[in-house]
């Protein structure tokens, strides 16, 4: 660990977890000394972390297309710098408000006293960050956190080595360790990380590490947000148009090339226009993409293993007898791990492409005859983190609002919802627990402390004993 607070742990220096737990405690330590920072000096650290990343977004950008070998520029300002300045412009506006103290009714037999919920700093807040997103999603929960007026340790994603060492430098250079620390390190760093004692800790990446995560965190009954992952359906409803619901999917289908925890994982579709879905997202993907050869608008899959599990799933969908349509010029010679769109149909429900959450340009369509066959199709599986619904009917929103469960949904759009500063994201089962951005994630990271004043004059003798029977009954 350096000493200016910026941590490259690997676990041939024996001692990883003492130096996280160093780490640990300095930031607890300087917490107890400032326990409560004015609401001045908490909008001074989020404009300065808006300026440091925006300055520096040429830096970003390159670093994040190297990890991935390509990754499209304006993906990285549409996905990355904009909701971090959305949402610090958005919590810095809102902040006075969400301080605010608030005041509660004290019931008759409670008075003459005052109740007020008091929104009070947490302490230390640890951040485990995947891949995909890896400055947004490492930023807006820092947020989140640093508006509360918590300090943060962040453990940064194996996957994305030069985008976590320029972005733990230029937290070393801008902000004092004690208020924010950034770890690197391999998956053995990333498991004593989760195990410090922090006073909540918010982990983004797949249901399966969630888990054990948790369970790490339950040994010292910190408190989790969990942002996981899953499979998001859109469901396409007999009504649209199938050009305005193809443009919408396409795009968040394509966006970070599906490499995006609310990507539309699957496509529930009317069965008498699969036909006429796949052939307009033909048109629609050819005109976004008119090729991929060096295509700078489109993003390459992460790394090596990736993009051979993608690989395999489409596979062993061919070899089970699935339709496979390729979209997208399919001889990639660039040097890139681009890959084109997948649109898989007539698979069987045991394939690991309708098991697994996708995470890349692999896209299962299933046909239905009556919209409760989608809903049972949706609801006989884990509850996503998102679910797209294109349809214009008022009666068929309702049905489809109210008769599944996912963290979020669009209508009539993909992705957006997320983009929301003023809405809670989060998942719910195995998709997640918890919520941040804007107040949501003030309040996650808060302790809302309920407080009850009483002056000198004291009328609650009457709960003294001895009772003598004198209460009576309710
Ligand atoms: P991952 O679960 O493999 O890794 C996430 C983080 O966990 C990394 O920092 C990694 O170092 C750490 N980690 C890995 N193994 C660990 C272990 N055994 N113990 C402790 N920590 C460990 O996820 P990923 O591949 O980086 O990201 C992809 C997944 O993340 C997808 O499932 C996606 O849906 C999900 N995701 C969710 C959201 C959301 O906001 N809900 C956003 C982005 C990604």
């Amino acid at each position: 660990v350096k000493a200016s607070g910026t941590a490259t742990v690997t676990m041939a220096e024996t001692s990883t977890k003492e130096q996280l737990r160093a780490m640990f405690d300095r930031q607890k330590r300087a917490f107890r000394s400032a326990p409560m920072p004015s609401r001045e000096e908490r909008i001074q650290n989020l404009q300065r972390l808006k300026t440091v990343l925006l300055d520096n977004q040429d830096a970003i950008i390159d670093a994040i297309s190297e990890d991935f070998a390509g990754r499209s520029r304006d993906e990285t300002l549409l996905g990355e710098l904009m909701p971090i300045a959305q949402d610090i412009n958005y919590t810095c506006k809102k902040l006075k408000k969400w301080m605010k103290p608030s005041k509660r009714h004290v019931g008759q037999h409670l008075q003459p006293a005052k109740a007020v919920v008091n929104y009070q700093p947490l302490g230390v807040v640890g951040i485990m960050v995947p891949w995909n997103y890896p400055v947004q999603l490492a930023v807006l929960p820092m947020v989140g956190a640093l508006a509360a007026g918590n300090r943060v340790m962040v453990k940064m994603s194996e996957f994305t080595p030069k985008t976590a060492e320029l972005f733990a430098k230029l937290m070393e250079d801008h902000f004092s360790e004690e208020l924010i620390s950034v770890v690197t390190g391999e998956v053995d760093v990333a498991t004593e990380f989760s195990k410090l004692p922090f006073d909540h800790l918010l982990f983004t990446g797949s249901t399966q590490v969630g888990r054990i995560v948790m369970r790490a965190a339950a040994e010292n009954l910190t408190p989790v947000t969990l942002e996981l992952g899953g499979k998001s359906p859109a469901i396409i409803s007999d009504d649209v148009d199938l050009t305005e619901a193809v443009e919408r999917i396409c795009f968040g289908k394509s966006f970070n090339a599906g490499q995006t925890c609310v990507a539309p994982d699957y496509i529930l579709c009317p069965r008498s226009k699969q036909d006429a879905f796949i052939e307009t997202y033909r048109k629609v993907f050819n005109t976004m993409y008119p090729k991929l050869n060096n295509n700078a608008d489109y993003t390459s899959i992460v790394n090596e293993r990736m993009h051979q599990r993608l690989q395999s799933l489409v596979t062993e969908a061919k070899e089970a007898g699935a339709g496979v349509h390729v979209i997208g010029e399919s001889d990639i010679n660039d040097g890139s791990r681009r890959m084109p769109l997948h649109i898989i149909t007539d698979a069987s429900d045991d394939l690991r492409v309708m098991q697994e959450e996708i995470f890349g340009p692999v896209m299962p369509v299933i046909p239905y005859d009556n919209l409760n066959e989608a809903l049972d199709y949706v609801n006989d599986r884990p509850r996503p983190l998102a679910l797209y619904l294109f349809s214009h009917e008022q009666d068929c929103q309702r049905r489809v609002l109210e008769q599944t469960h996912s963290g979020g949904v669009c209508v009539n759009e993909t992705l957006l919802h997320v983009a929301v500063d003023d809405m809670p994201f989060g998942g719910v089962g195995p998709s997640g627990m918890g919520h941040y951005h804007g107040h949501e994630g003030f309040l996650t990271f808060s302790k809302a402390k309920g407080t009850l004043s009483k002056g000198k004059f004291n009328a609650a003798k009457f709960m003294y004993p001895p009772y003598g029977g004198a209460l009576g009954k309710m």
